[in-house]
C-alpha cells in the first residue's frame, strides 16, 4: 500500500514566533493537519485554505479521541493524503506521547518525519522573566510531570535536589507537591511561581514562595495549563515582566480579510507589538475557484481591450495567480485596464508594481474597454460597480472567484473530528472581548463577521494601522 508522509510537528506553546520554520513549511503544505488542544488557532492560520483540520485534543478529564485511535487514526489518513501534519503544543516528545505515534506509524510502515517544537518547560518561564539556569543560582533544571498517575512521588526524592525545578501539568497536585517537597527538606521560603497561558494574550503570572504558591495561585485563579517553578531563579528580576509589558500585549484583534495572506501580513505588525491575532477570510470561508479568471486573463493575453474591476485583494492576488499559471509576460497585456475603487484594494495592486487606471465609481465608467470583468466580492454582487462598467459602454461579466466550500476529503469515519474554520474562530472569540478589524470595505467583509456571530459589532477599517506600516517600511 502506497502512504503519504506524516510529520509529528511541535508548534511551540501559542506564541506564533515560536513556530520553527519547518513547522510553519509543513503547516503550509499538509492536506490534512490534525491538532491539539494547546494549539493555538493563530498556527493554524498558516494551513492551505482548503486544508481538512481535525481536533484530536483531550479536554481535562474527557478524552476526545484515545491515544490508539489517534495513531490508527494517523495511519488511516497517510493512506489518503500526501501530507498528514500532526501538530502538537510544545515539544512533540515532552509529554506529547510523540515516541508512541512515531512507533505506530513505523509499525505501519507509514514515512513519517519529526520536527522538534519549542517547549513550554522552557519558553513559558521565559515569556514570564523567569531564567531556568542562572550564572551563579541554578546550574541545572529537571523537568517533570505534575500528574500524579505518572508517578511523580517516587521521583520527588530525586526531584526536591534539582536547582530549578519545572513542572507540566502540575496545577491540580500543587498543594500536594508542595507539601511533599517540604517534607523533603525544602525550604518553604524557596521562590515559586507559577505561569498559565504562557505566550499567550491571556498569560497569567505569579510569583510567591513554596509555602504561599498554591494558596495565591488558586485566590487568583491561575490555573491549567500551566508551568510551575521552583527554585531561586523563580525570584530573579533579570527579564522584568518585558512579554508582559509590551505595548499591546493582552490584545485580541479579529481580522476579517479577503485572504489568509494578506491577514498574515497584518498580523505580523500587530503581533511584534504583543498582540494575539485571529483572521477569518472569504478563502477559508468558501471555495476558490480560478476557472473564470484564468479564461478571462487568456482573453486580455489576446490583445483584446478587457478590464478586470478588483474589489479585494483576493481577486487581486488570485489575478497574478492566474498570470502566473497561464505563463505570461504583463508586458504582453498593454490593452489591459484595472480598477480598484476601494483604496484598499488599490494599494494591493500598487504593491505589486500596477496602478489602478480607475479608482472610482466615475473613473471606470470612462475607461474604454470592451468587456469589463467585475468581480464579485465574497457572497454578493456589487450593483455600483457593475453599472459603472456598462456606463463604460463596455460588456460586463461578472467574475465568481467563490463558491460553496466543498468539505475536506477526510474518510467518513473521521469526518467528526474535522473543525470548520468558523467554529475555531468562534471558540477563540468566545475566551474574550477582541477588537474587530475589516482589512478593506467593511460592507463587503461583513458577511465574515455574521460567519462567526459577530453580526451586530461595528467593523473597522484596518487601513489606519496597515498603510501606515507599509509607508514606513517604504520609506526607510
Ligand atoms: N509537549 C508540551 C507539553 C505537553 S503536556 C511541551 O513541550 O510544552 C501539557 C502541559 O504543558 C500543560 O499542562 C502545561 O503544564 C504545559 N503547557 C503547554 N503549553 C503551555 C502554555 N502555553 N502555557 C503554560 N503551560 C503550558
Amino acid at each position: 500500500m502506497a502512504y503519504g508522509r506524516v510529520a509529528l510537528v511541535g508548534a511551540g506553546p501559542g506564541h506564533p514566533g515560536l513556530l520553527t520554520e519547518r513547522a510553519r513549511a509543513l503547516v503550509e503544505q499538509a492536506d490534512v493537519v490534525v491538532f491539539d488542544r494547546l494549539v493555538s488557532p493563530r498556527l493554524l492560520m498558516h494551513a492551505k485554505p482548503d486544508a481538512a483540520l481535525l481536533y484530536a485534543g483531550k479536554a481535562p478529564g474527557c478524552h476526545a479521541l484515545a491515544q490508539r485511535d489517534i495513531e490508527a487514526l494517523l495511519v488511516d489518513l497517510a493512506r489518503h493524503h500526501a501530507l498528514v501534519v500532526r501538530l502538537k503544543g510544545g515539544d512533540p516528545l515532552v509529554f506529547g506521547r510523540g515516541a508512541e505515534e512515531a512507533a505506530a506509524l513505523r509499525e505501519a510502515g507509514v514515512p513519517f518525519e519529526l520536527v522538534p517544537g519549542v517547549t513550554s518547560a522552557v519558553a513559558v518561564p521565559a515569556f514570564a522573566g523567569i531564567p531556568v539556569t542562572l550564572r551563579g543560582v541554578s546550574r541545572s533544571f529537571a523537568v517533570a510531570t505534575g500528574h500524579a498517575g505518572d508517578g511523580l512521588r517516587a521521583h520527588l526524592d530525586a526531584l526536591a535536589g534539582a536547582e530549578t525545578l519545572v513542572l507540566l501539568m502540575g496545577v491540580a497536585e500543587l498543594p500536594r507537591i508542595a507539601e511533599e517537597l517540604r517534607a523533603r527538606g525544602v525550604s518553604p521560603d524557596t521562590p515559586a511561581a507559577i505561569v498559565a497561558w504562557g505566550t499567550r494574550a491571556k498569560q497569567g503570572s505569579l510569583r510567591a514562595t513554596l509555602a504561599t504558591l498554591p494558596a495565591e495561585a488558586e485566590r487568583r485563579g491561575i490555573g491549567s495549563p500551566a508551568v510551575i517553578v521552583i527554585g531561586d531563579v523563580a525570584a530573579d528580576a533579570s527579564l522584568g515582566s518585558w512579554f508582559e509589558s509590551m505595548p499591546r500585549f493582552g490584545e485580541r484583534h479579529l481580522l476579517f480579510a479577503s485572504s489568509m495572506r494578506e491577514a498574515l501580513a497584518h498580523a505580523a505588525q500587530l503581533e511584534a507589538e504583543g498582540a494575539e491575532v485571529l483572521a477569518h477570510t472569504w478563502d477559508r470561508a468558501q471555495s476558490v475557484r480560478v476557472a473564470e479568471l484564468e479564461a478571462a486573463v487568456c482573453m486580455s493575453a489576446q490583445g483584446k481591450p478587457v478590464g478586470f474591476a478588483f474589489r479585494t485583494a483576493l481577486g487581486v492576488e488570485m489575478w497574478f495567480c492566474a498570470v502566473q499559471r497561464a505563463g505570461l509576460d504583463l508586458r504582453r497585456l498593454s490593452n489591459l485596464k484595472l480598477a480598484a475603487v476601494d483604496g484598499y484594494v488599490a494599494q494591493a495592486l500598487r504593491d505589486r508594481g500596477l496602478a489602478p487606471d480607475a479608482r472610482s465609481l466615475g473613473e471606470m465608467a470612462r475607461t474604454p474597454v470592451e468587456v469589463w470583468f467585475a468581480e464579485v466580492p465574497g457572497s454578493g454582487r456589487d450593483a455600483d460597480v457593475e453599472a459603472a462598467c456598462r456606463a463604460s459602454g463596455a460588456e460586463v461579466r461578472a467574475l465568481h472567484l467563490l463558491g460553496p466550500r466543498l468539505a475536506p476529503a477526510v474518510p467518513p469515519c473521521w469526518q467528526p473530528f474535522v473543525r470548520d474554520w468558523r467554529d475555531i474562530v468562534a471558540e477563540w472569540l468566545a475566551e474574550g472581548p477582541a477588537n474587530l478589524w475589516a482589512l478593506g470595505d467593511p460592507a463587503l467583509l461583513r458577511p465574515l463577521a455574521d460567519d462567526v456571530g459577530m453580526g451586530g459589532e461595528p467593523l473597522r477599517r484596518a487601513d489606519a494601522f496597515g498603510l501606515a506600516a507599509a509607508e514606513a517600511v517604504c520609506g526607510a
